[in-house]
């Protein structure tokens, strides 16, 4: 049996260095006791915002460098509890970190409420009477736009200081996603024996060749969800209700209305994305489905054999070092600026790529600002690790340019846009291994990992924002969202989706315990809007060339400065119209014609 390593077991050159960050937990602690005394500091600033344009720069640019140093405490033990979250200390750093948070939350308050409570025009007035000011515009312009929705100072301030019994459904489904959810070991037809975890499964059976190892998996992880079931109903349902009640509360006409206002993105290019993807996508992905079955020789496909390989002897193992070299060759086009950021992101140990008890699952990519992007990644010597190094890097090479050309308060663009930069790394390795490549079976490798990225995002994240806007619709009826119900809708999509290609059994009606995204707001399909706009952009930096990369770099260097579909407007791509998503859902159908053709 495969035994996974302890954190201390793991060699120091596949961790993240955080002593970028802090170079001991004493210096953290300092800088978490030094944020703690500015707080007072802060509230000097109370009732003077509307004194004059001086007073009110004073206190944003108070609050700016506040939260500046808070962002980078509360990465230090995000990082370590990520890193192993089974370890006690993390677990109490990241408690005390959130709880800093709420506090700092408290304490700033009053700033939103004072501006808010400004008479109409001093805002403008003020940005054009201090130029200082006009880094402050987007977030003075944002918070106008909040003015209908806000409560009392009072209850503003009530709310705020709830900030983290507001976010517990979310730590408390972490917290026991990463530190108390066990997997029985299996065993495949030949009798070896397998040890099972959520990194485990996620990077390595749920894709493995040998059906009985795939489905013993399976087999096994959800019996280990199905322990959670109730409780992560439960941690589910009061995220669902706290959203409904904080929308009505705030006046809002639905509770999507609610959390799509901090998307800044019509509830038209919502809609669109949700309704297109899944009527267009259902067609090719269930021809990618019968493909599967007749490439494997199976009488049935079970929902745990979607992810099968249909060509496994061809799998070339790629480590870690050849993965970075590939990666840097595909982003020669972005230009000399970015791959050196590129290299140095992969070779400073800003990348954590062990894999150990207690390290959190899946990727992603940490930019805290003024340091550098740390990314965490469990490397097993896939193909598919080299597509999720390419997009983590699409992540730091993002937010290093915005950090580099915006100050902390316009680095980070609005949701939708996020996911844009990340994959768009990946369509140009893809773009990079086929343009080199005549052979069938290496062209048919990267197109199905390229057809991973699409079902991951198209499929997977989509059909979880399809559940979400079901479940909001139902929370708003006042009907209770119990696991019985969510197994129950996610199903019936499944079904409705994969048509009588797949087999829906138990183990995929509970999929949706699976991922956190239910606690980050509408996030899910957002996903899907970056997805749509790096397809269309990768196709345009294939076909114009340096212009397109030149719009690309300049739309990354602007950060948050612009809105998501501005952004997206600015690099070329009109997600307006709905064209683009018909475009990247026709793509996938060609990259399955060649796929059915190759076999
Ligand atoms: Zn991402």
């Amino acid at each position: 049996m495969k035994k996974r390593q302890a954190r201390s077991e793991v060699p120091v050159e596949h961790t993240w260095n955080l002593d970028d960050l802090f170079t001991s937990v004493a210096a953290w602690a300092d800088a978490y006791v030094a944020i703690d005394a500015a707080l007072p500091g802060i509230a000097l600033h109370q009732g003077q915002l509307g004194t004059s344009a001086a007073h009110l720069l004073a206190a944003l640019d108070a609050v700016e460098a506040l939260e500046q140093q808070f962002a980078r405490v509360s990465t230090y033990a995000h990082l370590r509890n990520a890193q192993d979250g089974t370890n006690p200390a993390h677990q109490a750093a990241s408690a005390r970190a959130a709880a800093l948070g709420a506090r700092i939350d408290s304490a700033t308050a009053f700033v939103e409420s004072e501006i808010l409570a400004m008479p109409e025009g001093v805002i403008p007035q003020f940005l054009a009477a201090e130029p200082g000011l006009e880094v402050h515009r987007i977030f003075l312009t944002d918070l106008m736009e909040l003015r209908p929705h806000r409560l009392g100072a009072e209850a503003e301030r009530v709310l705020a200081s709830l900030g983290e019994v507001l976010n517990a459904p979310h730590m408390v489904y972490n917290r026991a996603k990463s530190g108390d959810m066990q997997f029985a070991p299996f065993s495949s037809a030949a009798g070896a024996q397998f040890a099972n975890s959520i990194n485990g499964f996620e990077s390595d059976y749920e894709s493995h060749s040998d059906t009985s190892v795939r489905r013993g998996a399976w087999q096994s992880f959800s019996a280990g969800l199905k322990a959670y079931n109730h409780t992560f109903a439960a941690t589910f349902a009061t995220e669902v209700n706290k959203n409904v009640t904080l929308g009505r509360l705030r006046g809002y006409t639905s509770t999507e209305d609610y959390l799509l206002q901090a998307h800044k993105i019509p509830q038209t290019v919502y809609r669109n994305i949700l309704h297109i993807i899944q009527a267009e996508l259902a067609p090719h992905m269930q021809r990618y489905a019968r493909l599967r079955r007749k490439v494997l020789g199976l009488d049935k496909l079970l929902y745990c054999d979607i992810k099968a390989p249909l060509d496994p002897e061809f799998n070339p193992r790629i480590s870690y070092e050849e993965g970075c070299e590939l990666v840097l060759k595909s982003l020669a086009p972005m230009g000399p600026e970015y791959c050196a950021f590129a290299h140095k992101t992969m070779t400073q140990r800003w990348v954590d790529r062990s894999d150990n008890i207690g390290k959190s699952s899946g990727a992603f990519c940490a930019s805290p600002y003024g340091v550098h992007p740390y990314i965490l990644i469990t490397w097993s010597d896939t193909m598919r690790n080299v597509f999720t190094l390419a997009h983590e890097l699409g992540h730091g090479g993002h937010f290093g340019l915005a950090m580099q050309h915006q100050r902390f308060v316009n680095t980070r663009p609005g949701m939708p846009f996020v996911e844009a930069p990340s994959i768009m790394n990946e369509m140009l390795l893809a773009q990079h291994i086929l343009g080199q490549n005549s052979d069938t079976r290496m062209r048919r490798s990267v197109i199905m990992q390229v057809l991973g990225t699409y079902h991951h995002n198209f499929v997977t994240h989509l059909l979880e924002a399809e559940l979400q806007h079901q479940v909001y619709a139902l929370a708003e009826q006042d009907q209770p969202i119990t696991a019985g119900l969510l197994h129950q809708r996610k199903g019936d999509l499944l079904a409705k989706f994969w048509g009588d290609t797949v087999e829906i059994d138990d183990g995929a009606r509970m999929t949706w315990m699976r991922q956190p995204h239910y606690y980050m707001g509408l996030y899910p399909y957002t996903y899907s809007v970056g997805l749509v706009a790096s397809t269309a952009m990768a196709q345009r930096i294939a076909t114009e060339g340096e212009p397109a990369v030149q719009r690309w770099l300049n739309v990354l260097k602007a950060g948050g400065t612009l809105k998501p579909l501005e952004l997206m407007q600015a690099a070329g791509i009109d997600m307006h119209s709905p064209q683009p998503i018909h475009d990247a859902v026709a793509y996938v159908g060609r990259l399955i014609d060649e796929l059915e053709a190759s076999f």
